[in-house]
């Protein structure tokens, strides 16, 4: 595919997602403009992403600092300058590497994470937002805080200088109803904003239940291949 056939392609997916996104909202009563579309551009060339960024799509996401490192820093010679979002499991040793581009750490579950991450972020003069992770059927291996954890970690998270508490995340657990899930989640926020009142995002949905997920309150859903295509394989 040349890159202007590709960059057609981007722009029309772009163009679908933000409109089915939008009418997701109206159906949920809420305000097209209140959830924040995340392009998760793993397994897909910098190129993608930067056309991506060049077609108006501020924020990205990616899963695994391997590939986020190098994209960021692709895209920075660009001169270009998304509001990159970290999704994925992540390794204490890798914060140093996440807080030099992300912007957002959506994957944040377990004190010794968000210290290294408070610590590399002050290293970097960098702040990071940060969204706490919930293991909403408790299987901690797929990542995430167990929910009678969650308010500890919140408490901990607030008090951290150079990380700012925004809110929640989750992955809907293989084989749960999404709605099921994403009203748990909705009760996780409740949760954390009893710590911080200002920490009001809920990062869900992926391509197969955004619409549930917005239903229920989500503010940033985290699409990849309703804007990319199918993955080649999965990452
Ligand atoms: C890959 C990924 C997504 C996007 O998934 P799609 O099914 O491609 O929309 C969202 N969140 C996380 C944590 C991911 O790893």
């Amino acid at each position: 595919m040349t890159t202007q056939s590709r960059r057609v392609q981007l722009q029309e997916n772009l163009n679908r997602t933000r409109e089915a996104i939008a009418a997701a909202c109206v159906d949920a009563g809420r305000s097209p403009d209140s959830v924040r579309l995340i392009a998760v551009t793993k397994t897909f060339p910098a190129s993608d992403a930067a056309a991506l960024v060049e077609l108006g799509q501020t924020d990205l996401g990616e899963n695994r600092d391997q590939e986020a490192h190098p994209k960021a820093v692709d895209l920075a010679a660009r001169g270009l300058e998304p509001v990159w979002h970290f999704v994925g499991q992540l390794q204490r040793n890798k914060a140093r590497s996440v807080a030099s581009y992300a912007d957002w750490v959506h994957s944040v579950d377990r004190i010794t994470l968000a210290s290294a991450l408070d610590a590399a972020a002050t290293a970097h003069g960098r702040n990071l937002n940060a969204l706490i992770q919930v293991s909403l059927d408790g299987d901690v291996s797929r990542g995430g805080v167990l929910v009678a954890d969650l308010e500890g970690l919140a408490e901990r998270i607030a008090d951290a200088p150079s990380i700012h508490l925004k809110g929640v995340m989750a992955v809907a657990p293989i084989g749960w109803e999404p709605a099921k899930a994403f009203a748990l989640l909705a009760e996780c926020s409740e949760t954390v904003k009893r710590t911080d009142p200002g920490a009001v995002e809920i990062s869900a949905g992926m391509s197969g239940d955004y619409q549930a997920a917005i239903a229920a309150g989500a503010t940033m859903v985290r699409l990849g291949r309703n804007v990319l295509g199918e993955r080649e394989s999965m990452a």
